[in-house]
């Protein structure tokens, strides 16, 4: 009998393959006193623990094959960062002396308290790596409880063609798992943002996350398919279901090859119009694959994980460096460096403040106006970097266009300052402003006239339409890109870009999905910035499509929407030869 256990598909694709269960329970751990003559070997004991976890780190570093590309061996160094982070460092040190416990109920007591701060983030890309932090001080921790003191013991036999079924994995083991060639992935825990479903699309490997009851359901050695795409893992297939499911591997092959081969071809409608396609990226090692998939440049620059796992925030010199080594690898092509996009974050404001609703707090622009000793030295370190090749400088949750003069002052104080010391800076550098809160939707003519471009957030952009969590399960089920307030919104922005004679971008993961390319066409838009891996089958989308056809089409979509039609209309769209 065949069984099917559903998650969330988080790297698409199918593969067939045996199971590899890797067991690994969750830590239980107890407080006990230490004496205070033992404190000191406590402490000793712990930093230990934290040496050999650096170690077992290291090793890894150096097990992984120099074929790995850059951007994927990062995610290792990430985690060897945070282990020489005081935060995670020093201060279960000062715990154990305090307290007088046991060093792992210090660590403990640390990691609830760093994983609180992550929950407070707005960002639920920054909410994500808390998963991280789990995983650097459960390393630790299985150190210090001896229990499986070799955490990457599991990666040391051979996989290939192996689907393994974890209750998580670090982003550490996930390399080391490709190395040995499995063919998927799936876990218990984790979610379409954290580091290891952003490797497993980066790998390009099947992947799903939140795929409970693996560990019950299914047995080591037998075998199974998961559907990336879906989100399915099925075990004791019959014949028929296993035919259907090796159809679709060879459909996805002949589309890789497919969207392999379209790297090189520019985006331009059968009627003869060119599309722009940007990347997204996050750190400045993601530029190879930007320069791989041929992207028109830079669409979003999210500076804020130069700003993550470290106690102080990166002086001007540092930005500059990082924006400048960006600018060279992109070789003329242009950078849109988003300005800080950071929540309610301790680190960052240097208080203790809690929000009780950071989505809706001090966070992006609201906080860098607030703070000009974290803003100022980013915005030189933009301008200074703009010397060195074409930058856009992009900011983030403008609600109102008094925050747009107070930024566009400083700017110009900035621009004064950096002249007075006679250093260089591109008169031409674009500013513009993101359009992703409803209230700058339904005023972005207002937006429009003061700026360079324009750029539609729409992860934001719908979860404050809809006043819907984007990181909340329980309401993920309302989070819709099509309703039609949210394209009424993005109809307007699109319309007062073109109005006022300015581009307009998209660059919320609205952008890169295929399924709404001809409609974003048709409604205007002709810049689109996505995670690289989505831009040559939007690609081919454009490339199959004629605006002039989509225009009446999707405006007649527009003014007439009954609710629960519009996403058949849009499949129309799509389905349509023209
Ligand atoms: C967005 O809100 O659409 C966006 C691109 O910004 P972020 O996802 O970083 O909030
Ligand atoms: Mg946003």
């Amino acid at each position: 009998m065949s069984l099917a256990l559903s998650g969330i598909g988080v790297s698409r694709g199918v593969a067939i393959g045996k199971a590899h269960i890797i067991l690994r329970g969750s830590l239980e751990v107890l407080e006990s006193a230490i004496p205070a003559e033992l404190i000191e070997d406590e402490i000793a004991r712990f930093l230990r623990a934290v040496d050999a976890a650096r170690q077992q780190l290291e090793d890894l570093r150096g097990r992984i094959p120099q074929t790995t590309r850059a951007d994927i061996a990062a995610f290792i160094d990430t985690h060897l960062l945070m282990l020489d982070d005081a935060t995670l460092v020093t201060t279960p040190v000062d715990l154990i002396r305090e307290l007088g416990c046991n060093a792992e109920w210090a660590l403990k007591l640390q990691r609830d308290a760093v994983v609180d701060v992550f929950e407070q983030m707005d960002d639920a890309y920054l909410r994500t790596r808390r998963d991280d932090v789990d995983h650097v001080i459960n390393r630790v921790q299985r150190i210090l409880m001896d229990d499986g003191g070799d955490a990457d013991q599991d990666v040391a036999i051979p996989l290939e063609g192996a689907i393994v079924l974890a209750h998580d994995l670090t982003p550490a083991e996930t390399v080391m798992l490709e190395h040995q060639g499995i063919s998927a992935f799936a876990t218990e825990c984790g979610g379409p943002l954290s580091h290891t479903a952003i490797l497993a699309r980066s790998m390009q490997i099947p992947a799903m996350v939140g795929t409970h009851g693996l560990q019950r359901y299914i047995r080591d050695g037998e075998t199974v398919i998961l559907d990336g795409l879906r989100g399915v893992l099925i075990a004791g297939a019959d014949e028929r279901t296993l035919d259907y499911y090796r159809q679709r591997q060879e459909l996805e092959y002949q589309r890789q090859l497919e969207l392999a081969r379209l790297s090189d071809t520019p985006a331009i409608t059968r009627d003869g119009l060119s599309i722009s396609l940007m990347a997204n990226i996050e750190l400045p090692e993601d530029i190879d694959a930007v320069s791989r998939e041929s992207a028109n440049g830079v669409g979003l620059y999210r500076t804020e994980f130069l700003f993550m796992n470290r106690g102080t925030p990166p002086n001007e010199d540092e930005q500059y460096d990082c924006y400048v080594s960006v600018i060279e690898a992109l070789k003329g092509k242009p950078l849109t460096i988003r300005t800080l996009d950071m929540g309610a974050d301790k680190q960052v404001d240097g208080g203790n403040r809690v929000c009780s609703n950071p989505a809706l707090g001090l966070r992006a622009v609201r906080l860098c106006l607030k703070d000009h000793s974290l803003f100022k030295p980013q915005l030189r370190a933009i301008l200074r970097a703009s010397a060195h090749g074409p930058v856009r400088l992009m900011v983030p949750m403008l609600s109102n266009t008094q925050e747009l003069h107070q930024v566009l002052s400083l700017i110009n104080d900035t621009r004064s300052a950096l002249q007075r010391e006679s250093l260089t800076f591109s008169p031409d550098i674009k500013i513009g402003a993101m359009i992703e809160v409803p209230a700058a939707a339904l005023s972005a003519s207002d937006f429009a006239s003061h700026m360079d471009f324009l750029s539609i957030g729409t992860n934001d952009l719908i979860q404050y339409t809809l006043a819907i969590d984007r990181v909340d399960d329980e309401v993920n089920y309302l989070y819709d890109p099509l309703h039609p307030a949210v394209l009424r919104l993005i109809k307007m922005t699109i319309d007062a870009g073109t109005a006022a004679g300015i581009p307009v971008s998209m660059c919320g993961e609205m952008a890169g999905d295929p399924r709404y390319t001809r409609l974003l066409l048709g409604m205007g838009l002709r810049e689109f910035s996505m995670h690289h891996t989505a831009l040559q089958e939007v690609k081919r989308v454009i490339n199959s499509s004629t605006v002039t056809s989509l225009v009446p089409l999707v405006q007649e979509l527009l003014d007439n929407t009954t609710p629960g039609r519009i996403p058949g209309r849009v499949d129309s769209l799509n389905h349509s030869t023209r």
